[in-house]
C-alpha cells in the first residue's frame, strides 16, 4: 500500500536521525508513527472483512475460497454474515425469500463442510460447529451434507462414541459436546437415528455409558427443542431468521425427503 511505504520511509528517516534528536523526542515520534501504522492495518483488515461479508451474502460458495476461509473460522464473522443474509431476504416476498434462503444455506454448508481425506475431518468438525454457533437453524443442511460427503457419526465424533479415530485423523476438537451444546437435536444423527424417531432416553448398563453421556449433554443443551438453534430475537442478539422451504418437506430423515436420506442417517 502506498501510504504504508511512505510511512516506512518516514520511519527510516527518523531512525537515521535518531542520534541527533535525543532519545525523548525520538521515542515519542516513533511511538506516534507506530500507532498510525497500526490503525492503518486495522482499517485495512476491517475493510477486507466488510468486503468479504458483501461477497458472501450473494456468493456463499466463496466461503471456501483462499483468503475468505480465514474469516469463516471467526464465529463472530459468520454470525454477522447470517444476520445480514436474513435481513437482505426480508425485502423479498416470502416464497422467493424461502427459495433463495434455502439455496444459500445449502451452498454455504457445502463450502464449510468439505471432506477430502481423513486429515480433513478436523476441518469438517470445525465447519459444523461454525454453522451451529451462527445459530441460524443449520441442522438439516449439516446432516444432509455429512451424509452426502460420506462422513459418519463415528468419523465425526469418534472419541465421544468410544471409537478409535480413523487413520489420519487426530480426533481433535470440536467434540460432540461442543456440537450438542449448540444443537442438541444433532444427537439423533450422532446415534444413528432418524429425525422422527423418539428422543433417546438415558439407559442403564455399562455398554451405553458414552450414549448416556451424549444424551445428558443434549438434554442439558435444551433437548428435543427445534427452537434452540434458531436465531434469538432478543434485544442483545437481534437474530433474524433466514427463511427456508417448508421444513416438513425438506426435513432430515423424513419419508418425504427423498430416497437418499433415510438409510444414510444410520452410521
Ligand atoms: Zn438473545
Amino acid at each position: 500500500m502506498v501510504i504504508t511505504s511512505e510511512l516506512h520511509a518516514a520511519m527510516d528517516v527518523l531512525d537515521n536521525h535518531a542520534d541527533k534528536m535525543g532519545s525523548g523526542p525520538y521515542c515519542e515520534l516513533a511511538r506516534e508513527m507506530k500507532s498510525v501504522a497500526d490503525s492503518m492495518c486495522a482499517h485495512e483488515a476491517a475493510t477486507q472483512r466488510a468486503f468479504a461479508i458483501e461477497v458472501l451474502v450473494d456468493v456463499p460458495a466463496a466461503a471456501a475460497a483462499k483468503g475468505v476461509d480465514k474469516f469463516m473460522r471467526d464465529h463472530e464473522f459468520v454470525s454477522t454474515l447470517v444476520h445480514r443474509k436474513g435481513v437482505q431476504l426480508q425485502s423479498y416476498e416470502p416464497l422467493s425469500a424461502a427459495i433463495m434462503g434455502h439455496a444459500w444455506k445449502v451452498e454455504i454448508t457445502e463450502a464449510l463442510i468439505l471432506f477430502g481425506d481423513s486429515s480433513t475431518l478436523v476441518d469438517v468438525r470445525r465447519g459444523v460447529l461454525t454453522l451451529l454457533v451462527a445459530r441460524s437453524g443449520f441442522l438439516p443442511q449439516i446432516v444432509n451434507r455429512l451424509n452426502t460427503e460420506g462422513v459418519t457419526p463415528r468419523m465425526l465424533c469418534p472419541l465421544d462414541l468410544n471409537e478409535t479415530p480413523v487413520s489420519g485423523d487426530c480426533g481433535a476438537r470440536p467434540l460432540a459436546e461442543d456440537i450438542l451444546q449448540n444443537e442438541p437435536r444433532m444427537l439423533r444423527w450422532l446415534l444413528g437415528m432418524g429425525e422422527l424417531e423418539k428422543w433417546p432416553q438415558l439407559v442403564a448398563g455399562e455398554d451405553s455409558t458414552h450414549v448416556n453421556k451424549l444424551v445428558q449433554i443434549a438434554n442439558n443443551g435444551g433437548g428435543d427443542d427445534e427452537n434452540v438453534n434458531e436465531p434469538c430475537a432478543c434485544d442483545d442478539c437481534m437474530g433474524v431468521r433466514i427463511p427456508t422451504m417448508d421444513k416438513s418437506i425438506f426435513s432430515i430423515g423424513s419419508p418425504e425427503s427423498g430416497p437418499e436420506s433415510g438409510n444414510e442417517m444410520m452410521s
